[in-house]
């Protein structure tokens, strides 16, 4: 079998980190490759309506977003393959990138993994998880849900957005937050408290999802957490919005990561690590804005740091 060729440029993820890397290295002519993983187009694809990236007066829907980046990248030279990478090594030059049985070797790595979605972890959640009436994702679930009473469990800007996307289907949607403020944005939160299909049900934690036996959800338990009292919610769906880990898994060790999970950058960047020519960029090296925008930015500068790189060390 002959050897793998050398990428210029390889960037793990499609999300909007991964996307923009490709288009800035791509129109370097780096003919970058992207490796595509098991969420093409990453969390945007599972957001109704984008309201806040810049040049969208009107809005954009996430998933129409990501088509344009896609095409955009794919204009100037980037090419899309399917792998896992699952194992590295950074100990020499070109870095190797492992997806199972596959070595894909590249003078300049930017990672842009992003990050998935938490579970509760509670009693019935993984047993009913995926078709059986628990979710992550109201925009591609939601439509199964008309006419039923759904939950959405969490208080930050998805569970907002998840709980106001519901209404357009359910009947009612319970709002289950462990705390009595929200966490989302004051616009969202306004829109959630003052939409007559939304009850909030405040300082309680869910506790099981019940309906295993039956093999489908028949309701959600939740417990207050000043009164110790429980209550089951009578929903058929259950959404579950409580934020998300980062990708980081594979590439730690070598690279650094912080408490939390997330990659800590090199100091004095936010997309170079201590490894030459390896970057990251997007959600799974940014624990503190977490949006699009600056998602893409930090896509926007580590292929320009790629790029840099490679002009002095590509060889
Ligand atoms: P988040 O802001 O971290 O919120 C997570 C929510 O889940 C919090 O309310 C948290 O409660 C709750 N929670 C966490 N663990 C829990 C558990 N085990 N059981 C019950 N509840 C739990 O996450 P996010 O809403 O996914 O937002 C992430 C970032 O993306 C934020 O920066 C957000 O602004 C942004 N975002 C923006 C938009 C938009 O602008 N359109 C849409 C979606 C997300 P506590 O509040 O008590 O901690």
């Amino acid at each position: 079998m002959s050897a793998p060729s050398v990428e210029n440029v390889v960037i793990i993820g499609t999300g909007c980190a991964g996307l923009t890397a490709a288009i800035y290295t791509g129109r370097a002519n780096l003919s970058p490759l992207v490796l595509e993983g098991p969420l093409p187009g990453g969390q945007l694809t599972t957001t109704s309506e984008v309201e806040n990236f810049p040049g969208f007066a009107h809005g954009v829907d996430g998933f129409q977003l990501m088509q344009n980046l896609r095409e955009q990248a794919t204009r100037f030279g980037t090419r899309f393959e399917q792998a896992l990478v699952d194992r590295v090594d950074f100990t020499s030059h070109p870095r190797q990138l492992f997806a199972g049985d596959r070595v894909i070797l590249a003078r300049a790595v930017i990672i842009a993994t992003g990050a998935s979605p938490r579970m509760t972890g509670i009693p019935g959640e993984k047993e009913l998880y995926g078709g059986k009436g628990v979710t992550t994702c109201a925009t591609c679930d939601g439509a199964f849900y008309r006419k039923m009473d759904v939950a959405v469990i969490g208080g930050g800007d998805s569970a907002a957005e998840e709980a106001l996307f519901l209404t357009r289907f359910a009947s009612r949607v319970y709002l289950v937050h462990r705390r009595e403020t929200l966490r989302a944005s004051k616009i969202m939160a306004d829109r959630v408290t003052r939409h007559e299909k939304i009850t909030c049900v405040w300082d309680s934690l869910p506790v099981a999802v019940e309906g295993v036996a039956e093999g489908a959800v028949s309701g959600l338990r939740v417990r207050n957490v000043k009164s110790g009292t429980e209550q089951v919610l009578p929903v058929k769906g259950i959404f579950v919005a409580i934020g998300h880990l980062p990708n980081t898994g594979p590439f730690a060790p070598p690279l650094d990561l912080d408490e939390q999970g997330y990659f800590k950058p090199a100091s004095g960047s936010a997309v170079r690590t201590h490894i030459p020519g390896v970057y990251v960029a997007g959600d799974c090296a940014d624990h503190v804005y977490r949006q699009a925008i600056t998602a893409a930015g930090m896509g926007c500068a580590a292929a320009i740091e790629a790029e840099r790189w490679l002009a002095g060390h590509g060889d």
